[in-house]
C-alpha cells in the first residue's frame, strides 16, 4: 500500500543529493523525477563513462567517507580528461549497508568539493540497500574531431606523461604495512586516497595530442593498450619517469621500477603526441603548473621496450620477457 509519507530513502535524497551541486543551464530537470532532462549541445559529442568501486576490493573499508566521495567522481573525471572532454553531468548509484547519516555527509562532502570545482551537476541516481559500493556515471562533451582516442598513436610520436607516477602504488603499500605516517608517506597516501584528475591538461593538449589514456592500472599496462589498438610499439626510458620527492625520500636508494611502472591509481594521463609540438607542451605544463615528461617514443616494431640507460634495457620481473615484448 502507497503512503503519502517520505520513506526514508527519499528524504535522504532531498537532504543530501538534491541540492549537493551547483546547478547548469543545461540541466532542464535534475533530481527528483523519473529521469533527468538535459540539454545536448549540436556541435559536440556526449561522452559517457562509468565506474564502480567496491568495498574491499577498490578501497579499504575504514576510509574516510569524505576520501570516498572524491575519488568515486575523480576516477571517472579522469576518463574525461583522457578523451579530451569537457565534464557536465553525473549520476550517482549508492549502495549502503545502512543509513549512516554522517557517513553520507562525508561522503557528500568529497563529491561536491570536486563536482563544483569542475562544474558537474549531480543530476541523478539509485539509492539501494546492500554492501558498500559506489557508481558514478559521468557525462562530458568535446567538439566533434577534437575527442582524444587510444587508437591514434602514431610512429615519431614523443610519449609523455603529466605528474608523477608510483606515489598511489606506495600509498597503498604504506596503508597496507605503517600505522602512523610521516609527512612524506601521508602525501603518498593522499595521492592514493585523493588523485587529482587531469581535467585542464586534457583539455589543453587535446588539439596537440595523437592519441591518450588514463593511467589507472599501471603505465605499462595502460600504454600497451595505447600501442595495441593504434597498431605500433614504444620504447621507453626509465630514467625519465617523473618521480615525486616523496617517493624518492620513501624508497632510499633502492630504485624499483616495477612499482613504479606496474603500480595502479595514479590517474595520470599519458599522450602521444608529434616531436615537434614539444614548445607547445612545454608551455601548457607552464601555465598549468604541473610537469608533463617526455617518457619515450613511438615505434614501428611492436611491443613495449624499456631502458634504464640508453643502450642497457630493463625487463619487468613480474610480467616475463616473452608476454613483455610482443604478441
Ligand atoms: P525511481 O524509483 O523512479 O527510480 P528513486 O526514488 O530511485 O526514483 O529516485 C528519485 C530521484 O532521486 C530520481 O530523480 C533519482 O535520480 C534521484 N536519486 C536517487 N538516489 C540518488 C543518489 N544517490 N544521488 C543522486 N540522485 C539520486
Ligand atoms: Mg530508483
Amino acid at each position: 500500500m502507497k503512503t503519502h509519507k517520505e520513506t526514508p530513502e527519499f528524504a535522504l535524497i532531498n537532504q543530501y543529493f538534491k541540492q549537493l551541486t551547483t546547478p547548469r543551464q543545461d540541466v532542464v530537470l535534475g533530481i527528483g523525477d523519473d529521469a533527468a532532462l538535459l540539454q545536448v549541445s549540436e556541435q559536440s559529442l556526449l561522452v559517457v563513462s562509468v565506474d564502480t568501486m567496491v568495498s574491499g576490493v577498490h578501497f579499504f573499508e575504514d576510509v574516510s567517507a569524505e576520501a570516498l566521495g572524491h575519488k568515486a567522481l575523480a576516477v571517472n573525471l579522469s576518463d574525461m580528461a583522457a578523451m579530451g572532454a569537457e565534464p557536465s553531468w553525473a549520476t550517482l548509484a549508492l549502495t549502503l549497508p545502512e543509513v549512516d547519516e554522517q557517513w553520507i555527509a562525508g561522503f557528500c562532502r568529497g563529491f561536491a568539493e570536486l563536482a563544483n570545482r569542475f562544474n558537474v551537476s549531480l543530476v541523478g541516481g539509485d539509492t539501494t540497500r546492500g554492501p558498500l559500493s559506489l557508481t558514478v556515471q559521468i557525462h562530458g562533451m568535446v567538439a566533434k574531431d577534437q575527442a582524444m582516442r587510444r587508437d591514434g598513436a602514431q610512429v615519431g610520436d614523443d610519449i609523455y606523461v603529466t605528474g608523477t607516477l608510483g606515489d598511489a602504488a606506495m600509498g597503498l603499500r604504506l596503508l597496507e604495512s605503517t600505522q602512523a605516517f610521516t609527512a612524506a608517506q601521508q602525501k603518498l597516501v593522499d595521492r592514493l586516497e585523493r588523485p587529482q584528475p587531469r581535467v585542464e591538461a586534457g583539455i589543453a593538449l587535446r588539439n596537440l595530442a595523437h592519441s591518450a589514456i588514463d593511467l589507472s592500472d599501471g603505465l605499462l599496462a595502460d600504454l600497451g593498450h595505447v600501442l595495441k589498438q593504434s597498431g605500433v610499439g614504444a620504447s621507453l626510458q626509465l630514467e625519465k619517469l617523473p618521480l615525486s620527492t616523496e617517493l624518492l625520500s620513501v624508497m632510499g636508494d633502492k630504485m624499483d621500477w616495477s612499482r613504479v611502472v606496474s603500480g595502479g591509481d595514479d590517474y595520470e594521463l599519458c599522450l602521444t603526441m608529434p616531436a615537434d609540438r614539444l614548445g607547445d607542451v612545454a608551455a601548457v605544463a607552464r601555465a598549468q603548473s604541473l610537469p608533463i615528461t617526455r617518457i619515450g617514443r613511438i615505434e614501428a616494431d611492436p611491443g613495449l621496450r624499456c631502458f634504464e640507460k640508453p643502450g642497457k634495457p630493463w625487463y619487468p620481473p613480474e610480467l616475463g620477457f616473452d608476454h613483455f615484448s610482443s604478441d
